[in-house]
């Protein structure tokens, strides 16, 4: 049986180009969630929830927690809007997830 001879470097290249692909492509997917952009906010009850909704979602790219950075309003075609900045303590990268707050109902 004839051993296929490896390249370890040439492999080890690919499977680095193929991660940083993989991790492009859920930064994208964040993107497209809702939260990952201002036309797509998520919808919470009260700007209180709006920190600890944001420290639970983890980062895209290595699953690593976030700490919050900036908490803002934001205020997008007359919507009023929360942007969460978050960095991951693990690979820091930076993203913004979005919020709208609920209007509050009349009494
Ligand atoms: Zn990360």
């Amino acid at each position: 049986m004839a051993a296929k001879k490896s390249r370890p470097r040439t492999k080890q290249r690919e499977a680095a180009r193929t991660l940083d692909k993989l991790r492009a492509a859920r930064q994208r997917l964040f993107e497209l969630q809702p939260g990952g952009s201002p036309e797509q906010p998520l919808q919470v009850v009260s700007a209180a929830v709006v920190e600890a909704q944001a420290e639970s979602v983890p980062c895209p790219r290595c699953e690593g927690k976030h700490d919050i950075v900036e908490h803002v309003a934001v205020t997008r075609q007359g919507t009023r809007l929360r942007e969460a900045r978050l960095r991951c303590r693990q690979c820091g990268t930076t993203r913004s997830l979005w919020f709208r707050i609920q209007d509050a109902l009349p009494n």
